[in-house]
């Protein structure tokens, strides 16, 4: 069988970084996991060809050689995932989807042959019994959740590995949490079950067989869900890290109570961890309660945040506006919160409900669903009714995101977070390639002589020169994602403008159709 692996193209959005990847000649932020995961289960004596629609076109010839197109991807991704089902039909294609939108939302993937949805240990199986029965249709479920350490090692041999900026690679799923909005709890259950320390570091050892010498990005929504099984993985990879003499260094998820062990935060820090996201959501109590994310209540977050980064690991963090019963006022406490930590990468979106999540489900008995086709991103308005008017929470939206990512305000925080962030122990000095000499001299002359930032991009400079030299590297790619978060705030703010536009003159004319109605009705 000839399989063509199609991975949809992204929108731009807060991880896309388009302007930031071109200075370094990479393509795409991350590599399609799910679909090399899935070429791996799927028989190895097929022939397959992989193409990521984020750094290429799928050619005539491919299409031609394809017999089966097997297409996966993330709600965001649906635009094109529908487009891609569509084209391989109309060429006479057999047609098989996957991954967490067409698990979320299998109706909408309907025009496939093959639905290959929930975990694909469990699924792909049933798919290839079904082909082998020659069944030219199916959709394939399983409420069991995969033992993960029988999962292959994805084919990473199928990658372009030069287009990427940072491979993937997975230890865990599930989380042992209950966040409302979350729908990887709905996805992956609560119960995380974790790869082997051996089987993770078999996959390391292959990427790095294959030449990768840069960032891992281990994608589990929460690395520390299962917080015995990180630490025996740790203490192994600790070692490995070693004996390669760092070739990698690692970025991740995990939760706020991470802060609360300090013995895995320094593993973390000495096996290579160099980020990590933690969804902080707001910093209003009653906001978490309400949501259910009573793991961010019990810890001053500020205190959390702190420690994390004097431990010496970079803090993303996420952030979210729209919660039911929340007061006017929420976009400049999150703004607030965030200059009070200093976090200089902060995600903001307005709350939206993902498809069967709990508030999901809360929301369709209240009737306040407003969007059912899961059309959902982080420049798309709210997809249900809210408690305050959806105008006041767009408009705090739209000005917060505007002053987080003010170019000079965001070079500060840069910096004031850069000192306190703590030096780690082990690192690999690297040899600079050209390509990061481009990059450093073109954002010295765009931030330090272009644009009004000058002063201060220089000053900054200077000073993490002179007190934390070791850091230089990973300050200077911080500053550079202020390319892209220029763009992006002027992307939220054009589409969310424009929608609540829309929605303002909506809510107009049904006003004036009920007072005719009214009228009429009093005549
Ligand atoms: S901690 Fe994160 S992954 Fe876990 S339930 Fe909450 S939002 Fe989901």
């Amino acid at each position: 069988m000839r399989v063509l692996l199609l991975y949809p193209r992204f929108p731009k959005s807060f991880w896309s970084f388009e302007k930031t990847l071109a200075l370094v000649d990479c393509q795409a932020l991350l590599p399609p996991l799910g679909l090399i995961t899935v070429a791996a289960i799927f028989p190895q004596e097929w022939d397959y060809q992989l193409v990521d629609r984020n750094i290429e076109e799928v050619t005539d010839e491919q299409w031609e050689w394809a017999e089966l197109v097997v297409l996966s991807g993330m709600i965001v991704q649906k635009d094109d995932l529908l487009a891609g089902i569509k084209e391989a039909k109309v060429r006479g294609k057999a047609v098989a989807v996957g991954g967490p939108y067409a698990t979320s939302l299998p109706d909408e993937v309907e025009e496939a042959d093959y639905l290959i949805l929930d975990e694909g240990e469990i699924t792909v199986p049933l798919f290839l019994e079904a082909l082998a029965r020659g069944e030219t249709q199916g959709k394939f479920r399983s409420e069991e959740k995969a033992d993960v350490t029988q999962t292959p090692v994805p084919r990473y041999d199928l990658l372009k590995l030069d287009a990427y900026d940072n491979m993937s690679v997975q230890f865990s799923r599930g989380c042992p949490f209950q966040c409302e909005f979350c729908d990887i709890i709905v996805l992956y259950g609560r119960k995380p079950r974790t790869k082997s320390p051996q089987q993770l570091i078999a996959e390391l050892e292959y990427i790095y067989n294959l030449g990768w010498q840069k960032g891992v990005f281990i994608v589990d929504d929460n690395f520390i869900g299962n917080k015995r099984n990180v630490k025996l993985l740790l203490k192994e990879l600790k070692v490995w890290m070693e004996e390669k003499n760092y070739p990698f260094t690692f970025d991740t998820e995990a939760s706020v109570d991470l802060a609360k062990d300090p013995e895995l935060l320094e593993l973390m820090v000495d096996s290579g961890f160099k980020k990590v996201f933690l969804g902080i959501e707001t910093p209003d109590e009653s906001s978490l309660a309400l949501t259910q994310k009573f793991q961010n209540t019990r810890n001053p977050l500020t205190d959390s945040v702190d420690t994390i980064t004097k431990a010496g690991l970079q803090v993303m963090a996420g952030f979210i506006i729209g919660f039911d019963g929340e007061k006017a006022g929420a976009g400049d406490r999150i703004v607030r919160f965030v200059e009070q930590t200093g976090i200089p990468m902060a995600m903001f979106s307005m709350l939206q409900a993902l498809p069967n999540t709990a508030l999901w489900h809360r929301l369709e008995k209240e009737g306040r669903l407003l969007n059912q086709e899961g059309n959902i991103n982080q420049t798309t308005l709210i997809n249900f009714v809210p408690t305050r008017p959806i105008e006041e929470i767009a408009r705090e939206y739209v000005d917060s995101f505007w002053r987080l990512y003010d170019p000079e305000v965001y070079l500060d925080r840069v910096f004031n977070y850069f000192m306190k962030l703590g030096i780690p122990r082990y690192y690999r000095k690297r040899r600079m390639d050209s390509k990061s000499i481009v990059a450093l001299l073109t954002i010295c002359w765009r931030q330090g002589v272009v644009r009004s930032t000058r002063w201060k991009f220089w000053y900054n400079l200077s000073q993490v020169v002179k007190r934390s030299p070791r850091l230089l590297t990973s300050y200077f790619i911080v500053c550079s994602y202020l390319e892209h978060f220029t763009e992006y705030r002027q992307i939220v703010r054009d589409k969310i403008n424009a929608q609540l536009a829309a929605h303002i003159a909506t809510s107009k004319e049904k006003e004036e159709v009920s007072k005719i109605t009214v009228n009429n009705k009093v005549a």
